[in-house]
């Protein structure tokens, strides 16, 4: 049983890696990958923990890239976690994110919602983790301005609301790149949630090596669509929970959306011969 997208405490996630690879064990899994956003810092934890436990393990990343002011999330797998220019990547793409939650953090301010952030963002940065809009919402939830992650988002943090500040960053053509660069594979994160199919066309030309087809938030539809979009494009196919933890938004355990084995061999043998 195959999972290849799976989030932890490294980003936005609820467990460590090493809870989080003892959960897909007890859940029946036996590969996986830790895809955290923008941050590789889960994946040797990860690794070691799932080494000793005897299940597969993928390296993983989820990059975020900014399309047309919309973000857009590229998994890269097989990669090595230990390339520079993947690090240094990963390294500003964390630095515009903090530069970003501390400018939505003065909207909120100003709006009557002040909240502290700047310790966690300290300990995110020292750590090499992961800032985000969840790092705003969960504060908010403490302040007692918010109720939960879902309504914060709701009311403040989402696109359109009133602390929302859009994202800048990088290109799906650039992400691929780097991932290339470091020796992995390109897949588009749950295609389902973009709906943007001329988007798929263009990161195809840009050297997209995959999609990903299997996904919580997939319908069945959808699914079988982007199973037909790989196909026509000579694209590997993808799939996991997109598990973060019990509560929050996408699957409620890992190992709820499955990658068939025979996808998972295809994708494996395209990384070995590229
Ligand atoms: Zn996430
Ligand atoms: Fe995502
Ligand atoms: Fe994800």
């Amino acid at each position: 049983m195959i999972d290849l997208h799976l989030h932890t405490t490294a980003s936005d996630g609820q467990l460590t890696p090493g809870a989080l690879v003892a959960r897909a064990h007890a859940a029946g899994l036996t590969t996986i990958a830790i895809t955290d956003h923008d941050t590789t810092a889960g994946v040797s934890a990860g690794r070691a923990a799932a080494d000793a436990a005897g299940l597969t393990f993928v390296d993983g990343i989820e990059i975020t890239a900014v399309h047309q002011q919309r973000d857009v999330h590229v998994l890269g797998y097989f990669f090595d976690p230990g390339h520079a220019g993947l690090a240094q990547f990963l390294q500003e793409q964390r630095l515009d994110r903090i530069r970003r939650v501390r400018e939505m953090a003065a909207r909120l301010a100003s709006l009557g919602y002040g909240v502290e952030i700047e310790p966690a963002l300290e300990e995110v940065r020292n750590s090499g983790r992961t800032a985000g809009r969840p790092l705003l919402a969960d504060a908010l939830v403490g302040a007692g301005h918010a109720l939960n992650r879902d309504d914060a988002f709701a009311r403040l943090l989402g696109r359109g609301c009133p602390a929302f500040v859009p994202r800048r960053g990088a290109g799906g053509d650039e992400v691929i790149r780097i991932v290339h660069a470091a020796g992995g594979l390109a897949s588009l994160a749950h295609p389902g949630l973009l709906k943007d199919d001329a988007l798929v066309g263009t990161l195809v030309d840009a050297g997209l090596d995959a999609i990903e087809v299997w996904h919580a938030d997939h319908s069945p539809e959808q699914t079988a669509h982007y199973a037909a979009t790989a196909a026509r494009f000579g694209l590997a196919r993808t799939g996991g929970s997109d598990f973060h933890g019990e509560g929050l938004h996408r699957a409620s355990q890992p190992g709820a959306v499955l990658l068939p084995p025979a996808e998972f061999d295809a994708l494996a043998a395209r990384a070995r011969a590229s």
